[in-house]
């Protein structure tokens, strides 16, 4: 078989420089061989983390390239994530997260420049089928050990030469804040690969007609509510831009989604990326909580598999602005830990009174209570602990400050 093993990056110029980096910064990165293809070529793992730093509060990231293997911008887009991670202003996402970058998902696929992999699989695409390619698999041993809060899948579209760059998500929930902030950073990463390289940009919903929806980034937000999305870059074999304007472009849109795990988005009570907001809205929702990132992502998880039993959240109508009644309904299994539920007043306002079922909410220093402002608006969390079967009243009474 012709083996086109020339179109950089290749698997073997990602193999080197994969092992290269992570021999010159041992405290900040870890290669690992999570699988072998049918063509006995190794998928490689890279995890990026500043190793000084505790993991228990850190977010965490990941990143897929080269799933397709004729789509060589994915692949040169991880490998610029991982090169500039490892420099100066790449450092400081390090220290509040953990990145996971597989550049070449595809290394079968990528050696002959073909989209699928040199049995006919599109890879990963089959990982809710019976049978899963060796693609596959290791990516779903690398999920389960990584439990993404943010993941990117990194695409070309091979057929369009120069035309213009997309960023796109699966379908979401109904009813729920995850459009709002997919579309808010969606712009974002639009912009800055705009800003960076006049690559036209358009994002939308992966749900067209005569496509199913589903794939890697509809499964992974179906199994952890990570903030899923998907970019694809111009690109053509022998119409298109120079790869290195690609890669930037692609580089630029990851920087601006890394971005939004370094801070707090103003409307949830935690820092790091806002999908701790499980359900319902910003000025009623549900919440993960827990006293780390870790301890929220487990719970984060756990709510979300129980979403279909949250039967009722909602307020006492008319609603007045300072005394507010709220209910909730819960027919689901029975919740380990907390669960949080967060509501929002207008402007700033101190809080009198909390009750839960009629009983003061403890909003003591160590507990899981959680009050925060924004120029507008006020916030509160209240836990629910041990969330069962039944129905709840919190009541909260506010006052001008
Ligand atoms: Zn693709």
């Amino acid at each position: 078989m012709k083996t086109l093993d020339s179109i950089s990056p290749t698997t073997k110029e990602i193999n080197q420089t994969l092992q290269a980096l992570a021999k010159k910064h041992p405290t900040l990165m870890k290669v690992k061989r999570i699988g072998t293809t049918k063509g006995k070529r190794p998928i490689w793992m890279a995890q990026l983390t500043d190793s000084r730093v505790d993991d228990q509060d850190k977010q965490r990231a990941f990143i897929a390239g080269g799933r397709h293997g004729n789509e060589e911008s994915g692949r040169a887009q991880a490998m610029a994530t991982i090169e500039w991670l490892l420099t100066k202003s790449g450092l400081k996402f390090l220290e509040k997260q953990i990145i996971t970058v597989i550049p070449c998902a595809n290394p079968d696929g990528t050696a002959e420049d073909i989209y699928k992999n040199t049995d006919g699989v599109n890879p990963w695409y089959d990982i809710e089928h019976k049978k899963v390619a060796a693609e596959g698999q290791s990516f779903i041993k690398a999920l389960k050990n990584n439990e993404p809060d943010l993941f990117i899948d990194l695409h070309a579209k091979g057929h369009c030469g120069h035309a213009f760059d997309m960023v796109l998500h699966p379908k979401q929930r109904v009813y729920t804040e995850d459009f709002y902030i997919a579309w808010e950073l969606m712009q974002q990463m639009a912009e800055a690969g705009e800003a960076a390289t006049q690559i036209p940009h358009e994002i939308h919903s992966m749900e067209w007609p005569g496509w199913d929806g589903r794939g890697p980034n509809a499964i992974v937000y179906d199994m952890f509510k990570s903030i899923a999305l998907l970019t694809e870059t111009s690109e053509h074999n022998s119409v298109t831009l120079p790869l290195k304007i690609r890669t930037k472009a692609g580089l630029e849109r990851i920087k601006a989604a890394l971005a939004l795990g370094q801070k707090k988005y103003p409307k949830v009570p935690y820092p790091g990326y806002p999908n701790h907001l499980v359900g319902a809205s910003f000025s009623l929702g549900i919440v993960a909580v827990g006293k780390n990132a870790h301890e929220r992502r487990k719970n984060r998880i756990a709510i979300w598999e129980q979403m279909d039993h949250f039967a009722k959240l909602n307020r006492q109508i008319p609603e007045e602005e300072f005394y507010k009644v709220c209910h909730l309904e819960y027919h689901g299994a029975p919740l380990k830990d907390a669960c949080g539920i967060q509501i929002q007043v207008r402007g700033n306002c101190r809080l009198k009174e909390l009750s839960l079922d009629g009983q003061a909410v403890d909003r003591s220093k160590g507990s899981l209570f959680k009050q925060w402002y924004t120029d507008r608006a006020t916030y509160i969390l209240v836990p629910i602990p041990d969330l069962k079967k039944g129905s709840y009243e919190i009541i909260a009474e506010f006052s001008k400050t």
